[in-house]
């Protein structure tokens, strides 16, 4: 079993404990519904031809179709898919999204294709796929190592094979080929929310907020910024490489733009013009982690605080903006420390939520302003959390338990509908 999965394993226990989920649906819930291996042969430029293998899964779709993403990385396995589309499921049925959970990978390094070779392989991926795949059965997304140019190709080659135009099956397009306005950046913008929604019980205000956030790509530097604009005191970011401090608070937008402008990963460090922006001290992401902030956002990698350094966590309240970034170990010493942590599976849900907009538009014809995209997904995250905060409240629970216990109670609704062992042998 993957690291992910057990955790998620654990997590679950805890939860339905305080569940009336029927036996049925438990079992249900034990095994992915259907997992499907494929070999993807792709003619290399060089004239030679490869073999590829690749998976999608779909765990549950007992609340409608699966959704999930796609990840390149030459770590995947099948495994590892399962897992991802488990976590999908409860993702989907916290956001009261009317889908089930899935994933699908292909274990490969894309780096080391040519442009032209990863887009073989995406059409050889859905060539394979197609019967397994569609906008009422499993409908694609991005995920670590793909972006909107591969769900383009991904959505024309289902198309091609269709006969017909389906936008509806893959999300995460360019806007051109029936995207949605905001998708980019749903995931913090569906983040913020969450964090806006809770701070006020805590009786935190933007300016008196100190925030730290670690990683500096596509969910970390946009909630930065975010955060930035809306007024709190942005005190650290961080990347792959190391981290900035500074007590007054970082000038994000300014390092966003030198960042974005030289790729080149010591910008975040101002060791170019961003260094005269603002006062900073390098620090190590150790001690990025544990400064001591009123919030830490992990929007980096899995299992950055675990059991050998929660204890040193001093952040009131932490956000999880990346999958995993806590352990299950760590879970139960933060709670002792009295620290909150807000689950990945509501903090991130913005990126699948508005991906949910993309196909709902796709299948309507009638495309959304971006204001209404924002305000939509506002709505949407705010009401979530806040029924949450509200189980975890009346249980005396953790939020995170919370967040799965409202996960199980759509799911156990979902899987009950169609009867239980009570319903059958009761007169
Ligand atoms: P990304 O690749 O754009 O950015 C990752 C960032 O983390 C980079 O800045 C990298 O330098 C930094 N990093 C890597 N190792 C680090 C380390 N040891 N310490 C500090 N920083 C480090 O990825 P992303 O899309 O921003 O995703 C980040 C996390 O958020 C992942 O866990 C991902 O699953 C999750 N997530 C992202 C989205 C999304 O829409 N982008 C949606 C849901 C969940």
């Amino acid at each position: 079993m993957s690291s992910l999965l057990s955790d998620a394993s654990q997590r679950l226990q805890q939860a339905l404990k305080y569940t009336s989920l029927s036996e049925d649906a438990i079992e249900s819930l034990k095994s992915a519904k259907a997992s499907l291996s494929v070999s993807i042969p792709v003619r290399m430029d060089d004239g030679s031809l490869k073999v590829f293998q690749g998976y999608r899964v779909r765990y549950d779709d007992s609340r409608g179709a699966g959704k999930g993403g796609v990840r390149y990385h030459p770590n995947v396995t099948l495994d590892e898919v399962q897992s991802l589309a488990f976590w999908m499921t409860f993702k989907c049925a916290v956001l009261n999204l009317p889908f089930g959970g899935a994933k699908g990978g292909i274990t490969v390094n894309p780096k080391a294709l040519s442009r032209l070779e990863l887009e073989r392989l995406s059409r050889g991926y859905i060539d394979a796929i197609a019967d397994f795949i569609g906008p009422d059965v499993d409908i694609l997304a991005p995920d670590v190592y793909t972006n909107a140019m591969v769900m383009g190709w991904m959505m024309d080659q289902y198309s091609i094979i269709r006969r017909q135009n389906t936008p509806g099956v893959v999300t995460g397009k360019p806007i051109a080929m029936g995207g949605s306005l905001g998708r980019d950046t749903a995931t913090a913008m569906g983040a913020l929310f969450v964090i806006e929604a809770m701070l006020p019980k805590f009786d935190r205000k933007p300016q008196d907020t100190t925030i730290a956030v670690q990683g500096f790509g596509n969910a970390g530097a946009t909630i930065a910024e975010l955060l930035h604009r809306a007024g709190y005191k942005v005190v650290a970011v961080s990347d792959s490489k190391g981290a900035i401090y500074s007590e007054a608070g970082l000038d994000i937008p300014s390092i966003r733009q030198h960042k974005n402008e030289t790729r080149a990963l010591q910008a975040v460090y101002c060791e170019g013009s961003v260094c005269t922006v603002t006062e900073h001290d390098r620090i190590t992401n150790k001690e990025l982690l544990e400064l001591d902030v009123d919030v830490l956002l992990p929007a980096a990698l899995e299992n950055q605080i675990t059991e050998a350094n929660a204890n040193n966590i001093k952040a009131k309240l932490i956000f999880e903006l990346a999958n995993g970034p806590i352990t299950s170990a760590a879970d139960a010493i933060l709670e002792q420390k009295g620290i909150y942590v807000f689950p990945d599976i509501l903090v991130n849900a913005g990126g699948v939520t508005v991906s949910y907009f993309e196909w709902v538009q796709n299948r309507n014809g009638l495309y959304w302003t971006l204001g209404e995209v924002n305000q939509t997904l506002q709505r949407k995250m705010v009401e979530e959390t806040e029924c949450i905060w509200s189980i975890a409240q009346e249980l005396s629970i953790p939020v995170r338990t919370a967040a799965y216990v409202h996960a199980l109670q759509r799911l156990g609704e979902a899987l009950d509908a169609k009867g239980t062992r009570n319903y059958y042998t009761s007169r």
